[in-house]
């Protein structure tokens, strides 16, 4: 496109019910990630309503500029970085709305922009939340991004990651058109299900955003749980650790199940949060108890139980599990028990307690010690993890002296998903200076530290090595972006059929071009 057509393509957007923002800083911020940023847009263009979203597309793409979906800005794989100035950054994040709670036929429709903070409050009221509700990033992160990149955390050792748990989506098409896949799309039909013939929902979920911009999606919804409680234990080793997961995860006890290596559990012992955060989560885990003695007793049992654990070395293992009671769930926490006594050491339940008690903490996008972390992860059928440790520990022991000389360390984290997977997350940190998505994210007193031009390039180096340990592991992956290699290999019939959904979509390859490798 004409470079000095650009103001007056930026004008006719500007006359939609949008707020378009050109300032140098606002493109800069908008155009980054977590860990990365893009090339500077022309403008970060932000729709007020679902029509103004389908008007503005199909506008800007006539007009031939590429657009970048992007909804909270929690990710770090690239995923909605501009490639070319002649593009728009799409921030849905004022399309926020909870359009439809359906109490009595279990199901929300919201705006993609609505984060996953903003439905849970909505839902408590009718005593209802969705099966997977959400990933620690949910204060700001929204059902839109997750469901477009595949998201893990709250509900997915029990239901799995985002994508198993959506009913529906309205998906804005590069021409303006809106695409709604599900029942609701049949006149007088209610989205109360999923399955009705070719499921054409499932093709959008983990697209990265590259078929399409999602304007809604309708979720199912389940009464709350009736108890909530947790179990923490110590294992000496990986292997220790993987065995007490994967029987959990087979008997489907937990709701969460997450486990850190010592590395990761060094990284937050320290410096990470002091007493007034540990009180502000004290204050929660009492709140949360819903009556004000058990709240005392359970504010008692934390602070003495206190974060003294953190200090212990080994593999900290932590399960949280719900029930429609309090006597069903002491049942659940003893077969978790049970299942971790095989050379596991139970330690207080602080965490599960807290990570329940502020579920969508404003978490920082920068390390405990203000540095650089960049986590990658892949998903494994537990036949292959004792194998998928064994790689990625040997790589990490070939880059350890080059890893030190330049500060950067790597700790791990784990996950359970659902009854058969390994969620297997290293996470790279290291001391370097910020850009504007970290400083403006960045709310309480980390220490700062110099560009460390050595470090990001060793960090990039391993990070690529790790991936393709991924690949020959044969493990899955959220988060595509432009990280994964999801698009490698592939059946060739399943690729052609997928380059037509996507012409069909968008058939000048303007929506997210790059991303998912496609
Ligand atoms: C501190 C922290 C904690 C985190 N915790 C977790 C966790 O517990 N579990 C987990 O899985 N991840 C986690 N993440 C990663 C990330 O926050 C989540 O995956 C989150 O779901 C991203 O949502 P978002 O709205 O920020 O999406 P964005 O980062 O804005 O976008 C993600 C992708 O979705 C696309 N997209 C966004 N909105 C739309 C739309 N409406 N239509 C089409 N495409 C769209 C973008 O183009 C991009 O490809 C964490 C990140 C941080 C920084």
């Amino acid at each position: 496109m004409d470079a000095t057509l650009y103001p007056a393509v930026l004008a006719q957007l500007a006359a939609l019910d949008v707020e378009l923002l050109t300032d140098a800083d606002e493109r800069r911020y908008f155009s980054q990630d977590v860990a990365d940023a893009g090339v500077l847009p022309l403008a970060v263009l932000r729709p007020l309503t679902v029509d103004a979203l389908a008007a503005a597309v199909g506008m800007a793409t006539a007009a031939g500029l590429a657009l970048f979906p992007r909804g909270g800005g929690m990710s770090y794989t690239q995923a909605y970085l501009p490639d070319r100035e002649a593009s728009l950054v799409l921030d849905l994040a004022a399309l926020d709305r909870v359009v439809e709670i359906a109490a009595d036929d279990l199901y929300v429709v919201v705006e993609a922009g609505c984060t996953w903070a903003k439905l849970d409050e909505a839902l408590k009221p009718h005593g209802l939340r969705t099966p997977f509700w959400g990933p620690f990033s949910g204060w700001n992160a929204t059902v839109g991004g997750s469901m477009s990149q595949g998201t893990a955390t709250f509900g997915t050792a029990r239901v799995g990651t985002s994508g198993d748990n959506v009913l529906a989506f309205d998906v804005v098409a590069a021409d303006g058109r809106i695409v709604r896949t599900g029942i609701g799309g049949q006149p007088g039909f209610k989205p109360f299900m999923r399955q009705y013939g070719p499921d054409l929902t499932g093709i959008f979920a983990n697209d990265s955003g590259r078929l399409g911009i999602k304007a809604r999606v309708t979720l199912p919804l389940e009464p709350r749980p009736g108890a909530v409680g947790g179990v923490s234990c110590l294992f000496a080793d990986f292997a220790a650790l993987a065995a007490a997961m994967q029987a959990v995860a087979r008997a489907g006890l937990a709701s969460e199940a997450f486990a850190m290596d010592p590395a990761v559990t060094r990284q937050f012992s320290g410096a990470a949060s002091g007493f007034v955060q540990d009180l502000t989560y004290l204050r929660a885990i009492g709140a949360a108890q819903g009556h004000w003695l058990k709240g005392l007793v359970r504010m008692a049992q934390v602070a003495i139980g206190g974060r003294a654990f953190l200090g212990r070395e080994g593999y900290h293992f932590h399960v949280v599990a719900e029930a429609d009671d309090e006597a069903a769930l002491r049942r659940k926490l003893a077969r978790v028990r049970a299942l971790c006594d095989v050379g596991g050491v139970e330690l207080p339940p602080t965490v599960p307690q807290m990570v329940r008690a502020v579920p969508f903490a404003p978490l920082p996008v920068l390390s405990p010690s203000g540095g650089r972390m960049l986590p990658l992860h892949g998903i494994v059928p537990w036949s292959g993890a004792a194998a998928l440790d064994k790689a990625m520990t040997a790589l990490i022991a070939r880059h350890q002296a080059d890893c030190a000389a330049v500060g950067l360390s790597i700790g791990t984290s784990f996950f359970g998903v659902a009854r058969s997977g390994l969620l297997y997350e290293p996470v790279l940190y290291w001391p370097d200076d910020r850009l504007l998505s970290h400083e403006r994210r960045t709310t309480t007193d980390l220490p700062r530290h110099p560009a460390n031009p050595a470090a990001a390039a060793l960090a990039k180096l391993v990070g690529a090595e790790m991936v393709e340990v991924f690949h020959a592991a044969g493990a899955t992956h959220l988060q595509i972006g432009r990280v994964y290699p999801w698009a490698r290999g592939r059946d060739a019939g399943a690729m052609d059929l997928l380059q037509a959904i996507k012409h069909e979509m968008d058939p000048h390859d303007l929506i997210n071009p790059g991303a998912l490798g496609l």
